[in-house]
């Protein structure tokens, strides 16, 4: 972990990581919303399909020791009015990954530096701040996946969220994503329609901590 750290240290230099379970206790007594929450916990109805827990993924390897999502308290809170307002329409949510810790974006970038997609280590991301979700829908019925523009992390033109040429179905899938989030306060990537980030006034900081930190 130290040397990740050091190799990154000239592009971080301005960047706020915290990097102990010291710190991260420290800013949740300041502010009870900074402290991260097993998802499954405010929403039990909701999905998971953690791909970086997997090697079905756009790096096929698993980055992550366990499939767990992590978010930031009010957003919790917020996806489970999302998750309310889906089951009436016989939809739920499925989470393909949430907080990440801030190691695991460097690697990422290392193995695939691409800087319009990809989670640029000298900013971080905000699955690093724990507000970020990366979902989709699913029938409650069925099981199954709504049919979208693209695949999870399809590095592609029609993974932007507004991208034109997709079936009507695809189409009105997404359409159906992104209203319902955005009217719980999230805002859509502008290149992935499967990314949001909640909206908010508070510094969430970039935090590089495991999973069982938060246990
Ligand atoms: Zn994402």
């Amino acid at each position: 972990m130290l040397s990740i750290h050091s190799i990154k240290a000239q592009n971080t230099k301005k960047l706020l990581v915290i990097y102990t379970k010291e710190a991260y206790l420290k800013s949740v007594k300041e502010d009870t919303n900074k402290a991260l929450v097993l998802l499954k916990k405010y929403v039990p109805s909701i999905k998971l399909d953690i791909k970086y827990a997997t090697s079905q993924n756009i790096f096929y390897q698993k980055l992550y020791p366990k499939a767990v999502a992590y978010v930031r308290l009010p957003v919790a809170k917020a996806l489970a009015k999302v998750q309310e307002e889906l089951k009436s329409k016989g939809l739920s949510l499925k989470i393909y990954d949430a907080y990440r810790p801030y190691s695991v974006t460097v690697q990422m970038f290392d193995m695939l530096p691409d800087t319009l997609y990809m989670g640029l280590p000298w900013t971080g991301s905000k699955h690093n701040r724990g507000i970020a979700l990366d979902l989709t829908l699913v029938n409650l019925k069925t099981r199954k996946e709504l049919k979208m523009p693209t695949p999870f992390d399809a590095l592609v033109y029609a993974s932007h969220p507004e991208f034109p040429l997709v079936s009507d179905e695809a189409k009105q899938n997404r359409e159906l994503l992104k209203d319902i989030m955005k009217k719980h306060g999230f805002v859509v990537d502008p290149m992935e329609w499967w990314h949001f980030n909640y909206k908010s006034n508070t510094n969430f900081e970039i935090l590089d901590l495991p999973f069982k930190t938060f246990e």
